[in-house]
């Protein structure tokens, strides 16, 4: 059996990794696909978060990473995978992850949306935090693939207002969202990961 693992990834934490891992145990295949969150400005590209996400599960063989842009169910179909895979930290998860499922399952009744409950030690992780924390320079490497923290370090170590004291505001939204044309940091040049 198929599954579809959607997200933002934007980065890839050790909590995502956890689900990854558990869910390449429980199924024949588990395809990662990052879709792009209208509600979210990315720190990284598509492609650079591909490369994320490649490089941390190279010892996982039944695991693809994809991108769409488009519906999950859309894509789930298009891949023949039954199940859409998500993940659940607290209860602040559920009603969201809840209403997804159910709207995802009026689109698409054959298409099964299963959680699996965060390890303890990633309750608290998110891809925000982590870019709080290194925003203003504290330590991430317990919290992200090692190469990812490289990358995310070096990121905002280009970025002016790091070490301002006043600077507690996320990034404003950019738009238009299109891949091609959202100003991140660091260009995509500067990652270091090769764009594939
Ligand atoms: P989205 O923008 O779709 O919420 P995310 O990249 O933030 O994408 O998360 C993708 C999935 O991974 C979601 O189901 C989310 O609940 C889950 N997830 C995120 N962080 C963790 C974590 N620390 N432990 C378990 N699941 C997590």
């Amino acid at each position: 059996m198929i599954a579809i693992y959607p997200g933002s990834f934007d980065p890839i934490t050790l909590g995502h990794l956890d689900i990854i891992e558990r869910g390449c145990q429980l199924f024949d295949q588990v395809i990662v696909v990052l879709s792009r969150n209208p509600n979210k400005t990315p720190l990284f590209t598509v492609q650079q978060r591909m490369a994320h996400i490649r490089w941390s599960t190279q010892h996982l063989p039944n695991l693809e990473v994809d991108s769409f842009d488009g519906l999950t169910v859309t894509y789930a179909r298009l891949r023949q995978a039954k199940v859409l895979l998500r993940g659940l930290r607290a209860v602040s998860d559920f009603e969201l992850e809840l209403q997804m499922a159910h709207t995802n399952k009026t689109l698409s009744d054959d298409i099964e949306t299963v959680f699996l409950a965060t390890s303890t030690e990633y309750s608290f992780l998110s891809s925000s935090l982590v870019k709080e924390i290194a925003r203003f320079g504290g330590p991430i490497d317990h919290l992200v693939p090692q190469a990812v923290a490289l990358d995310i370090y070096k990121c905002y170590a280009k970025t002016p207002t790091a070490s301002a004291p006043t600077a507690v505001e996320p990034t404003p939204p950019v738009e238009p969202p299109a891949e091609s044309s959202v100003e991140r940091h660091p260009a995509p040049e500067e990652s270091i990961f090769s764009e594939s």
